[in-house]
């Protein structure tokens, strides 16, 4: 793992955020959708994929290609390297202490889904309470609800104010002395909110509790370091930082995941099998059962990586810029009302036209070249909370501009003409 080590070192971000030279990294962005320019708003779905992801998949593809691991020939051992310095790039990108930290998943799903089954079925116990706040994404409610099916936990939910925050008082109002567990998201996909996840932690702890953070939409966009956190758990999806799809990442602290039975079993996972027996391999192989997803972790390394050569100070800070240029431009526009208008917000725009269907908003905007998503972003309970049965979403990234966020606003304007008011 020398090489892995020696990947542990930072790469000095750019002094400059060039967004134009970060555009020029992006093939897709450089097209026309029905006659006018792609603007790409979609961000907080799928992210698109730089050069280097690109031309890393494709180089492992054609030349080094081979299941990693287990194999005694040149190739195997080079698949094996890359990907185990994917893994080492990946703890680096989020701060953690040790690559055998970093376990490697579908996505944020999975990773959650994984907690859930293995620390959840093995840690808690009939009427321990699992707290998790009103703007989780379904992946984040859906996997507690199902151990709570399974084992009696009693699942809890700390209310967020009408700026879409959660606040201190509220979280505390929930936490009690049978909380075991704390999953809340860092970023809110449905309101763009960026929680403050280090005073929950504290407290979560305080209270003696383990904390699951789901950094789908912060790992991409703001500083993460599991360390300084403290957080227990941290989950985030590859598709989202820039890099390929199917791939994502569980970081858990060493000796929680050691104490976790595996989530599947099979090939890859074990230290010796027989009929009667079989031990388990060390983490974070025990739970990675069957092959990986090979290329799409080398990938992802190549994406961090990226993301760490621009540096993600650099990167909060122009998307901050972004944000505050939007916000007013779309509230300016008649009958547009933002859900989710939290003082300290990513650059995700949700918003309801008085009289214009999202989904239609979705479609009108297409036809001007701008691709924001409609729906309710499977966060239905916030939704809820709002009274609304989906938004239209735009949601930003570092290589979004001020001119794009003015075709936004143009497209709104022509669907209100269309729409007659
Ligand atoms: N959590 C949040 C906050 C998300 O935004 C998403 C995806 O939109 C997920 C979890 C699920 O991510 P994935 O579908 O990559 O597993």
């Amino acid at each position: 793992m020398n090489g892995a080590i020696e990947s542990l070192k930072r790469p000095a971000p750019q002094p400059t955020f060039d967004v134009e030279r970060i555009r020029a990294d992006f093939p897709a962005l450089h097209q026309e959708i029905r006659g006018k320019p792609l603007v790409y708003f979609d961000n907080g779905a799928s992210t698109q994929k730089p050069k280097v992801v690109l031309d890393t998949v494709q180089r492992y593809y054609a030349r080094d290609y081979s299941n990693v691991h287990r194999g005694a020939h040149t190739l195997s051992e080079r698949a094996t390297e890359a990907f185990e310095q994917a893994r080492a790039k990946i703890a680096r990108f989020i701060g953690a202490g040790d690559p055998d930290e970093i376990v490697f998943v579908r996505g944020t799903t999975e990773a959650i889904n994984l907690v859930a089954q293995s620390y959840g079925r093995s840690q808690l116990r009939e009427g321990d309470e699992v707290l998790i706040s009103e703007m989780e994404h379904h992946a984040n409610i859906v996997p507690w609800q199902m151990l709570r099916d399974q084992i009696g936990i009693v699942l809890k939910v700390a209310p967020v104010n009408d700026a879409g925050e959660l606040t201190l008082d509220a979280f505390q109002a929930q936490l009690s002395e049978r909380t075991r567990f704390v999953a809340l998201t860092h970023v809110s996909n449905a309101l763009g909110t960026i929680v403050p996840v280090q005073h929950f932690i504290d407290m979560a702890h305080d209270a003696g509790a383990r904390v699951l953070i789901d950094g789908a939409q912060a790992a991409a966009h703001v500083n993460v370091d599991v360390k300084a956190l403290d957080c227990d758990f941290y989950a985030f999806s590859g598709h989202k930082v820039f890099g390929p799809t199917g791939i994502g990442v569980l970081y858990g602290k060493a000796d929680l995941l050691r104490a976790m039975p595996p989530y599947q079993g099979g090939g890859e996972m074990i230290r010796e099998v027989t009929f009667a027996k079989t031990t388990y391999a060390d983490i974070p192989h025990k739970f990675e059962a069957g092959t990986p997803h090979i290329v799409g972790a080398i990938g992802l390394g190549a994406a961090v990586e990226y993301v760490d050569g621009i540096g993600r100070d650099a990167i909060a800070e122009y998307e901050h810029d972004l944000l505050n240029y939007a916000t007013p431009a779309l509230q300016s526009i008649p009958g547009l009302r933002l859900i989710g208008t939290a003082e300290h917000k990513a650059a995700l725009l949700s918003f309801v036209m008085d009289g214009i269907h999202a989904h239609d908003i979705g479609t009108i905007v297409d036809h001007e070249g701008v691709a924001v998503r409609a729906g309710h972003h499977c966060a239905m309970p916030i939704m809820t909370r709002y009274g609304v049965i989906a938004t239209a979403r735009a949601s930003l990234a570092m290589y979004n501009t001020k001119q794009e966020v003015d075709l936004l606003v143009n497209a709104l304007y022509k669907a209100k003409e269309l729409f007659g008011r």
